[in-house]
């Protein structure tokens, strides 16, 4: 091993707080075999998927298959990016020009740019005001005939109703994309949340709960809309039966328009190590959760985003704080988040995203991709988002690396609140 690998302590406690300085986990996590497992997709010289095949399975291939196994769905296609992951979802459904897809008001910007670069219709609808996540009734209200799709998005620790969306989804006969960026390991009735979906997609950038830095998953059940996967991540290409050593292992087939959103083999390894800590690590955010929830008995006022009755294993991306702003003075959730991110030394802590009507990175009037008829309904101020924006004036969110910190420092965050609330009443 190199001397600057050998000599890096914190390959040895890549999980482990720093004691000296840092209350909290670093993020990401790390350890001994993990560079090991990098040097190993190194040394193979087999760098991406478009590589000669090596004589074993790509660690992208093993990614994919460890990922469905633990999804519990048969088949698994890795991509770069969670973005490109929905851009192939909605791709192999056919999913172009003029078509409409129901995105939740409240989430990241890529889910509702996803579509918008396709030049379809992202119709953003409100989400439940309890969860967060899309409502049902409002998602099943927007379908028109021009409906292909549903997105759901299971948001920072909670998750959308996926048995009233399946069902809304059969009834109506559109697509489910589940969109599981935030709840890698998230089971709804003991079911893993990715497996409900026609299509779901998970992100691997570095800040979720299962990180290659980048990258992204597709999965589903469906064995043709998992060739379409396939071919659409890799330039119309897919995995041969009977690799050969010293030539690629995949066939050119190009039944789609396929684009090349593979993700390197250094990525795919980073992955394959990441799943191997993430139940435990989703273990821990959750005790440390639960013990939160008894302290927050005391703090009038300040409770956690509502999970549905049958998720049976929340995961915490973010740890959601929701306010009752009458019981505060002065209440304002931007200096609540401020103040809070600078007393517990967590930069991330923020208010929830800016509802997609009115948040700056959602911009598609200003895009070379949209048809210039399609304006008038590309225009996000079109589309009204109450429960979304009382969300956004309401809620903020802590980040996961300190969801795994010693059960001890709930209480940091419990003192962290109640004096950044009497500094609030303070100002005025
Ligand atoms: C992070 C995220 C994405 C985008 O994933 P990237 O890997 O950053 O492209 C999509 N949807 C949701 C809900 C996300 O949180």
């Amino acid at each position: 091993m190199d001397a600057s690998l050998a000599h890096d302590e914190s390959a040895q406690n890549g999980d482990a707080p720093d004691q000296s300085s840092d209350l909290w986990p670093k993020w990401p996590s790390f350890d001994s075999k993990t560079e090991h497992l990098l040097l190993e997709a190194l040394r193979s010289r087999r760098w991406t998927v478009s590589g000669a095949y090596t004589g074993s399975p790509s660690f992208e291939q093993q990614f994919a298959q460890s990922f469905a196994q633990y999804i519990g769905v048969p088949h698994c296609i890795p991509t770069c990016h969670g973005s490109s992951a929905l851009a192939i979802a909605l791709e192999a459904l056919d999913i172009g020009y003029g078509d409409e897809v129901i995105v939740p008001g409240l989430t990241w910007v890529a889910c509702a740019s996803a579509v918008s670069a396709l030049g379809a219709v992202p119709v953003l609808v409100d989400v439940d005001p309890y969860t967060l996540c899309l409502s049902p009734q409002a998602a099943e209200a927007a379908i028109t005939e021009r409906t292909k799709a549903i997105m759901a998005v299971h948001l920072f620790g909670s998750c959308a109703d996926v048995e009233a969306l399946t069902a809304i989804s059969k009834r109506n006969a559109v697509p489910l994309i589940e969109d599981c960026s935030q709840a890698h390991g998230g089971m709804w009735d003991g079911q893993k949340l990715g497996s409900f979906g026609t299509i779901s997609a998970f992100s691997l950038q570095q800040t979720k709960l299962l990180t290659s830095g980048e990258g992204g998953v597709a999965l589903t059940r469906d064995p043709a809309l998992a060739d379409k996967l396939q071919q659409l991540r890799a330039d119309g290409r897919r995995y041969v039966a009977q690799p050969r050593i010293g030539h690629l292992d995949l066939e050119e087939v190009g039944a789609v328009q396929g684009r090349n959103y593979c993700l390197s083999e250094f990525h795919a390894a980073l992955a394959l190590d990441g799943l191997e800590r993430l139940d435990d690590q989703n273990q821990r955010r959750r005790a440390f959760v639960e013990q939160l929830r008894v302290d927050l008995e005391t703090l009038d006022g300040v409770g956690i985003q509502g999970q549905p009755d049958k998720l049976s294993h929340p995961v915490y991306y973010h740890l959601c704080l929701r306010f009752d702003p009458t019981k505060f003075k002065n209440f304002d959730i931007d200096v609540m988040a401020r103040s809070l991110a600078e007393k517990l030394s967590l930069p991330a802590i923020d208010p929830v995203d800016t509802p997609l009507n009115r948040n700056l990175l959602f911009n598609p009037l200003h895009s070379s991709r949209t048809p210039p008829d399609l304006k008038p309904k590309m225009t996000p101020g079109a589309y009204p988002l109450p429960h979304a924006e009382q969300a956004r004036q309401t809620c903020l969110t802590i980040p996961h690396n300190a969801l795994l910190a010693d059960l001890k420092h709930t209480t940091t965050i419990i003192n962290a609140i109640k004096a950044s609330a009497t500094e609030m009443a303070r100002a005025s």
